[in-house]
């Protein structure tokens, strides 16, 4: 079975040596060597200044609002992954839902100014599949309303926006190492700020609030690295630009092969570099993309309707009443008609080859 993703791993006797150095200190987490090596090195690729690393790509959301103090209603999008919307219930702060782009799948600025309200906190927006937001016009209604921006950036490793990092926009921005995105470390995730007093803020957050043996200044959480995860970081920053070049070139080979089926449409791309996380491919119905994702199961291939369905489709969410914005019907009409084929690396372009040949058989024999 060929599966949507396949984690990267590097050279087993790479990370070895980084277990042999591990094997000696017999530190194993508490902001190590490993960890402090991580975070130097991915805010230098990644070029921003203020970054630290986290357990995971949802306690990264969590120390952001709370570093951020938001409460009350915070705007977002539903065409994400659960994390998104959970960790906004988790920091007891309610979800209101704006509607996407139906060409860039990002969440639209002008849905997002009708539905501020006076116990609007701050906007939530998702760079979906590593695509750039629509910046400018996020940052122009956040600052005629005094509203601060969290970028869920999980998807957007890398990622440029107008020749700088896309993680330079808005307060605070989130990212995901999980093992199944472009750079991963297991589990993982990282905190990028404007400022290093946010910064700082949030590397209090993630280890209980302590500040000395003496003293806890807030009630901080455990969402630190561990060593093991850092080396993994570690290993595979060194291989991430070839993998990148890779899903290039196997992005470029789906689209050339699938834009011949009726009615097909790709993701607007916006970035000025971009890392092809996902291959999404819109159809004309839903009955085609069904068709398409059934048709690859029976060929050995496992697609995933991301992001269908939507967070304001989960059952939790329908039974609590639904969403107070709720007409979300652009994110609804993605939802349905969207499939995320197989990209990895290490993906064979004969693989590849056959599975654009089963999408698009599927696809015909459904027009
Ligand atoms: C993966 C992901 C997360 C959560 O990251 P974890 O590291 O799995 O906790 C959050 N938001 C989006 C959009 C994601 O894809």
């Amino acid at each position: 079975m060929i599966n949507v993703t396949r984690s990267e791993l590097p050279a087993l006797d790479e990370y070895v040596s980084y277990l042999t150095g591990i094997w000696k200190t017999h530190w194993l987490t508490n902001n190590g060597e490993l960890v402090q090596e991580l975070e130097r090195r991915l805010a230098d690729y990644l070029r921003v200044k203020n970054l630290a690393v986290v357990a995971n790509g949802t306690l990264a959301l969590q120390l952001a609002f709370k570093a951020l103090k938001l409460t009350g209603e915070v705007i977002t999008t539903p065409f994400t992954f659960a994390a998104t919307t959970n960790a906004l219930l988790w920091e007891g702060l309610q979800p209101v839902f704006a509607d996407i782009d139906p060409e860039t799948y990002n969440i639209a600025a002008p849905d997002v100014e009708a539905v501020i309200t006076p116990r609007t906190s701050a906007i939530l927006a998702v760079h979906v599949y590593g695509n750039p937001c629509d910046v400018d016009a996020l940052q122009d209604v956040a600052a005629r309303h005094g509203l601060p921006i969290i970028y869920d950036a999980a998807h957007a490793f890398g990622v440029e926006y107008q020749g700088k990092s896309v993680l330079e926009y808005g307060d605070i921005s989130t990212m995901s190492f999980h093992a199944t995105k472009v750079f991963q470390t297991i589990e993982g995730g990282a905190v990028i700020t404007q400022t290093p007093e946010m910064l700082r803020d949030v590397e209090l957050l993630r280890n209980f609030g302590i500040v000395s043996e003496e003293d806890v200044v807030a009630p901080g959480i455990n969402a630190k690295m561990n060593e093991f995860e850092a080396a993994m970081g570690l290993c595979n920053l060194d291989r991430v630009n070839d993998e990148r070049s890779r899903r290039k070139s196997i992005y470029e080979k789906y689209k050339m092969a699938l834009s011949s089926i009726p009615g097909v449409q790709f993701q607007r791309l916006v970035a000025s570099q971009y890392n092809y996380a996902y291959m999404p491919v819109r159809f004309s119905s839903a009955k085609v993309r069904d068709a398409v994702y059934d048709g690859l199961i029976v060929a050995g291939v496992k697609s995933r309707k991301y992001f269908c369905p939507l967070t304001t489709q989960f059952e939790y969410w329908r039974s609590r009443g639904g969403s107070r914005a709720g007409n979300v019907e652009r994110a609804e009409a993605v939802a349905e008609t969207i499939l995320c084929l197989p990209i990895y690396s290490e993906l064979a372009f004969q693989d590849v080859e056959h599975i654009a040949d089963v999408t698009c058989k599927e696809a015909y024999a459904c027009s």
